[in-house]
């Protein structure tokens, strides 16, 4: 296919729906556009939910993601991708044999913080050995570490020795994120250290925020959407993942609960409602 040439830079989520629009595809696509991309998604499963929870999930079929997936590079260029839910080894597997070539942030999605399973056992499997290998950044939170690597992350410690055990499933960077060490150190913390570590870099790199008295929803999935948005802007992995960091903090602090459960999406446009010079008569 000849090369297409396009000022706009893309990025592409392989995610589920979240109808509530704080996670999953909807919030990605929100976090594209806040970073100044042009958002691309292929749609991995449905699920129905609220504030209270995810009450169903419907995986897509391997066929269906290829079907989006093929209608994209067809037409589009891609200039990086992040993987979310993906529900199934169908799905997972229709990827790998397809995933254009350009940088890839793997957000390792398997259950929602309310409990439900994102991401089957045999979708783990086939992920860790097909699309993990392809990867530029994987971004699982202590839990899922916990789950892949078999461990109980507690401290600081743990959290390098776990974020370097991941180098044994061929992926070049981890970014550990530390949100949840406050349960591990019994609520004492009231900062969230998340760890990057680069194979071959010099050393590790914490990215550190004080902590917000918020419950949130959707914050790993926009994490990621905003690191694959700065990478498909040509910014490399360590400052991608900084100004993500930062711009998440931005985010978060502006995010207002909503819904019954009163949980907070991060919010990367109501400065720009706020300041907007609304005039409703001409919309
Ligand atoms: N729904 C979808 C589609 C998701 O991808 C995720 C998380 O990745 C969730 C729900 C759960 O988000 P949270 O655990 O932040 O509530």
């Amino acid at each position: 296919m000849a090369e297409i040439y396009s000022a706009v830079k893309t990025a592409l989520t392989i995610a589920g729906s979240d109808p509530s629009g704080g996670a999953g595809i909807q919030a990605d696509l929100k976090a594209f556009a806040g970073s100044g991309v042009y958002g691309l998604s292929v749609l991995a499963a449905l699920t129905a939910q609220n504030s209270l929870g995810v009450h169903q999930t419907w995986p897509l079929t391997g066929e269906q993601l290829r079907a989006q997936l093929a209608a994209l590079i067809a037409d589009y260029p891609i200039h990086a991708i992040k993987t979310g839910m993906l529900a199934s080894a169908d799905a997972v597997n229709a990827l790998a044999d397809l995933l254009p070539s350009c940088p890839l942030v793997i957000d390792p999605v398997m259950r929602a913080s309310l409990g439900s399973e994102l991401l089957s056992s045999a979708g783990l499997s086939a992920a860790r050995t097909r699309l993990w290998p392809k990867a530029t950044l994987l971004t699982p939170n202590i839990p899922e570490a916990e789950v892949i690597l078999g461990v109980s992350i507690h401290s600081v410690n743990d959290m390098l020795r776990s974020a370097q055990a991941f180098f044994d499933f061929d992926v070049p960077a981890v970014l550990l994120k530390g949100g949840h060490l406050l349960r591990a150190m019994g609520g004492q913390s009231d900062e969230c250290n998340d760890l990057l570590l680069i194979k071959d870099a010099a050393g590790p790199i914490w990215l550190n925020s004080k902590r917000m008295a918020k419950k949130t929803h959707g914050t790993g999935c926009v994490y990621s959407a905003l690191i694959a948005a700065r990478l498909a802007l040509g910014l490399p992995l360590v400052q991608a993942c900084q100004s993500a960091h930062a711009a998440l903090q931005k985010a978060l602090a502006r995010a207002q609960p909503i819904g019954q459960l009163q949980r907070a999406s991060p919010d990367l446009f109501s400065a720009d409602y706020i300041k907007a010079d609304y005039d409703p008569a001409r919309c």
